[in-house]
């Protein structure tokens, strides 16, 4: 405890000099005190009302009503969740699970001594195990909205004033709700590229690729990111040939460069293939396959591909369609994402927005963290999310997770740090399970020992992660985690090692 409490003193010194972002640390160290509600002058109806029914929108309907707000919320699907349980987070994890273990099975069960005679793929009935999954966890937040006293409209919202919206119901037929306090939660769309006309067929967006009904013998994947990462992963452990066509130098640019490199050459020996610096001029879908025609980023002689299905992962948009926020003009940027402040407060008083519509990491636990803080300021209370510490995660096997700087923000920083890493091939559990690839890395302030970033590649990297998340919380040092006893054997014992590393030496290596 003493050795956290010291570490937390010097992290608040070093905060103040060097190591926050500034916009995020204005965003979240601002006195809430002086916070006066913003309420327009409509109808009393509703103390908040809630547009779309993502993590970010059903979250903050269900805390509004845990605080006593009379609540109602509106989405379009005609199912809650939002992209993260229909066609986003919960789908895609699904099918990367039924695809690993069919990998497992045909790849290492023999190894293990479990043998079949065979192994098939019924796509089928992977799918229907992942709709399964999507049907009883959209229905379960309509359990958890009538167990909160949720009011749920299904229909489209468009805003007719800043405390009115009126819902084109999906049963047909119009209603105008009302409320004090609206929150926009409508999320994201996919995104496509000048020229590439997504079909859902043969040249999908994420949501197409989670629903193929043949396993492509050649996939291309435009675009480097978590997204065509975890999807290319699934198809390619279902037997098509993946390539991946990335207009950067380098896949997924938020992760730490040296974690990167070794993310990527695991990727390669799992067959996945890279075209880095490349672009795709154009995707002709008009005879029996896919072409693509592909120039390097920077210019040059063009060469073409050959394609069964293209996944376009070129990133996402944020979705203000039909909303009609022109008519009560809030304000977005270049991009369409709205401008708010740091209590999710747009330019018109009364109108909120959180989750993938406004600035910030496209995720589902953002969008749920900002949710509970919007509600928690409209409730008058102190709401607070730190982006610093925002992890982030790619599913795919190893999974890769990090939260806080890389090693090159670091160095921007112009921080001295020290880096502590342990390999699972050293890790005792993993050797156990025969599943020993990845590695812990934790970056720490030299002078204080004050953790500034860990970053995870290991089969369960997702989960591990969040005792760094904590440790980073509580301006943990590296010593406190080297200090903590961990469970033998687990996977976390690399997170301990790792940060023996850091401050001093590893046991094990
Ligand atoms: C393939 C894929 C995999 C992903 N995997 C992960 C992951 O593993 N982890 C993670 O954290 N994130 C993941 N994401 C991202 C995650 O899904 C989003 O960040 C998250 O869903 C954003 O939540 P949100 O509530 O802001 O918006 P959304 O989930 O997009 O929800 C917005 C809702 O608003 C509704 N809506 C829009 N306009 C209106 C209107 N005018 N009236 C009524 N309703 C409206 C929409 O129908 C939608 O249901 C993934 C995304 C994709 C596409």
């Amino acid at each position: 405890m003493a050795m956290a409490s010291f570490a937390r003193r010097k992290a608040s010194l070093l905060l103040s000099k060097n190591l926050c972002n500034s916009s995020d640390a204005l965003r979240y160290s601002l006195s809430l005190t002086s916070f006066s509600r913003g309420f327009s002058s409509g109808s009393d109806e509703n103390d908040v009302v809630v547009i779309g029914g993502g993590p970010g929108g059903y979250v903050a309907a269900i805390k509004a009503a845990q605080l006593g707000l009379k609540t109602t919320c509106i989405e379009k699907r005609g199912t809650l969740g939002g992209t993260c349980l229909n066609v986003g987070c919960i789908p895609s994890k699904a099918l990367l699970h039924s695809s690993h273990m069919y990998h497992e099975a045909k790849h290492s069960f023999a190894s293990h001594g479990v043998k079949f005679p065979s192994v098939e793929v019924d796509l089928p009935a992977m799918m229907a195990q992942k709709d399964k999954a999507v049907t009883n966890l959209t229905r379960g937040i309509e359990g958890l909205f009538k167990k909160n006293k949720v009011n749920y409209v299904k229909g489209y919202g468009k805003f007719i004033s800043s405390s009115e919206v009126s819902v084109d119901s999906l049963e047909g037929g119009n209603t105008v709700v009302k409320g004090k306090n609206i929150i926009i939660a409508t999320g994201s769309d996919v995104k496509s590229l000048p020229g590439i006309t997504i079909d859902e067929k043969r040249i999908v967006s994420s949501t197409g690729a989670l629903a193929l009904s043949e396993i492509p013998k050649k996939l291309v994947v435009i675009g480097a990111g978590y997204i065509g990462l975890e999807m290319g992963s699934v198809w390619g452990r279902l037997g098509s040939e993946v390539t991946v066509v990335e207009f950067a130098s380098e896949i997924v640019p938020t992760m730490d460069g040296e974690v990167r490199k070794q993310f990527q050459r695991t990727l390669e020996k799992q067959k996945m293939k890279f075209l880095l610096k490349t672009k795709v001029v154009s995707v002709d879908s008009s005879g029996d396959g896919v072409r693509l025609t592909l120039e390097p980023a920077a210019g040059g002689e063009q060469s073409t591909l050959e394609a069964d299905v293209v996944l376009v992962s070129a990133g996402r948009t944020p979705f203000t369609a039909g909303l009609g926020l022109d008519k009560i003009g809030v304000e977005t940027d270049k991009v369409g994402r709205i401008l708010v402040n740091e209590r999710f407060t747009t330019n018109v008083p009364g109108v909120y927005a959180i989750g993938d519509v406004i600035p910030g990491p496209m995720l589902a636990h953002k969008a749920e963290e900002d949710g509970v803080a919007c509600v928690e300021f409209i409730a008058g209370k102190e709401g607070h999310v730190d982006y610093n510490l925002v992890p982030g995660v790619v599913y795919t096997h190893p999974e890769v997770a990090s939260v806080g700087k890389t090693e090159e923000q670091v160095k921007a920083l112009g921080v001295d740090y020290r880096v502590g890493k342990f390999p699972f091939l050293a890790n005792s559990r993993a050797k156990a399970i025969d599943d020993a690839e990845g590695v812990v890395k934790i970056l720490a302030e030299k002078e204080t020992d004050r953790i500034l970033g860990v970053h995870i590649m290991a089969p369960n990297a997702g989960e591990l992660i969040h005792e760094a998340v904590l440790a980073l919380h509580y301006g943990a040092s590296s010593e406190d985690i080297a200090r903590t006893c961990h469970a033998h054997p687990t996977m976390s014992e690399a997170v301990k090692e790792a940060a023996m590393a850091t401050y001093d030496k590893p046991i094990h290596i």
